[in-house]
């Protein structure tokens, strides 16, 4: 194997094994299961400036209210013989999210409508939840469901649903450099035993934030969310509503290890910045991938493009949310998530970063014909040859950077890579060719 090869595969296992650190924890919109996740982050990164953030229940969040918070200790089906036949302590998703108390006896005609199944697929697990409406429920695999012979079932849910607190998690890295405002970075940590979707994001954002943190030199501040699905996001745009004014830039990261290709949602704006370099990066660095049109259906972009804020944050995925059929199921596992989906959503995430920190503008000092590269050591003095990728880059800057022009704006004309106009327009920079305008 090459020594990138090497490389990427240990990023995938690192990434692989993250996510196989927070699969066990159950997880939900509130609860230990979140503070333990934000833990478990807070462990990996070390010098991540994380802030856990408790919101007491009965906040009032714009439409919303923080609900009071949900912790479950055991829960179990028990037949006549006392067996636990389904029980939370094998898997949990056997028992509905925020499912209420019970203790109770009940027929298996009674039990029925509480048990959940897919019956297209008879051997996983659904993942279901109640979060705003005061019920309870188990999930089983439908064969399971068939092989329960008729009778008297024990049921016991040992939960609590009491006010409590909200929990999120919330990292600024500043910017090194002044006045360039924040990209927010987003993820859901509300899932329990999902691995693609909550798990891949999170470890996904845990080691971009681990990275970013590492830089002597940011353009940009960088604001991570870990936060719960839905109620997280509203509650955080609730209380930060002067932190969004700095807001430049922003990606959802989430279901970034299946194996299908890559898919950047793009913000509700259509042709944000954001949306603009994703696109760029997709196409110059991976192979097959998809841009699919922004829509008020999926994960917390819905409520970062909502009409008050319409910040542009487009989504970054792999198969979007629901087009899987392990979604939402027990197969949904460590095994359906690679370690090599892992590396490359990682590269495309940290691509897409590296792209707003280039896409500055740039002026030629003097801009009347071409200057003469060859004295400056910038081009090889022997004329005929083909020229170098390195050394058109080179022309479309110096012909495109009139001060009016962005990087992407050359990188998309020129069909070269942001990062390779990046390094030509730094040479130019040194050989005092090209100023940066603003700088
Ligand atoms: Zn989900």
């Amino acid at each position: 194997m090459s020594e990138r090869r090497v490389e990427t595969a240990a990023v995938g296992a690192a990434l692989h094994a993250f996510v196989a650190e927070l699969f066990p924890i159950c997880r939900s919109i509130t609860g230990d299961g979140v503070r333990a996740t934000l833990a478990a982050i807070a462990r990996r990164v070390p010098a991540l400036p994380l802030i856990v953030h408790e919101v007491p229940s009965g906040t009032p969040v714009f439409d919303w209210t923080v609900p009071r918070e949900w912790n479950v200790r055991d829960a179990w089906i028990a037949n006549a013989g006392g067996e636990r036949v389904v029980d939370l302590a094998r898997s949990n998703l056997h028992l509905v999210g925020y499912s209420v108390p019970v203790d109770a006896h009940l027929t298996l005609a009674e039990l029925k409508p509480r048990l959940h199944t897919l019956p297209d697929h008879p051997d996983w697990i659904p993942f279901r939840t109640t979060y705003y409406d005061e019920d309870w429920g188990f999930c089983l695999s439908e064969r399971q469901l068939q092989s329960l012979p008729d009778g008297t079932y024990a049921v016991r849910i040992d939960s609590t649903l009491a006010p409590g607190s909200l929990t999120y998690g919330e990292a600024l890295i500043p910017a090194t450099e002044p006045d360039a405002g924040e990209v927010l970075l987003s993820c859901h940590v509300c899932h329990p035993s999902l691995a693609n979707d909550n798990l891949a994001g999170i470890a996904v954002a845990t080691e971009l934030a681990a990275r970013l943190a590492a830089r002597p030199r940011r353009r940009y501040a960088y604001r991570f969310l870990f936060i719960p699905g839905t109620i997280g996001s509203i509650t955080w745009l609730a209380r930060n509503e002067a932190t969004v004014a700095h807001i430049r830039h922003g990606l959802v990261l989430t279901c970034l290890g299946d194996r299908g290709r890559p898919t950047y949602k793009r913000s509700r704006r259509g042709d944000a910045e954001i949306d603009r370099v994703a696109a760029h990066v997709l196409a110059t660095m991976g192979g097959a991938h998809r841009i699919v049109p922004f829509e008020p259906w999926g994960y917390d972009e819905r409520q970062y493009c909502s009409p008050a804020f319409d910040l542009p944050v487009g989504c970054l995925m792999r198969t979007p949310y629901g087009q899987f059929p392990e979604y939402h199921s027990s197969a949904d596992d460590l095994a359906f998530v690679d370690p090599a989906a892992l590396a490359e959503s990682l590269g495309l995430a940290a691509g897409i970063v590296d792209g707003l920190e280039a896409n500055r503008v740039y002026r030629r000092r003097d801009p009347r014909a071409e200057p003469q590269l060859g004295r400056r050591g910038l081009w090889d003095p022997v004329g005929g040859k083909t020229r170098t990728t390195n050394d058109l880059a080179m022309l479309w800057v110096l012909n495109l950077c009139d001060g009016r022009h962005t990087l992407l704006d050359v990188a998309e004309r020129a069909g070269l890579p942001l990062p390779t106009l990046a390094a030509a327009a730094e040479r130019l920079v040194t050989h005092g060719l090209l100023d940066e305008v603003g700088a």
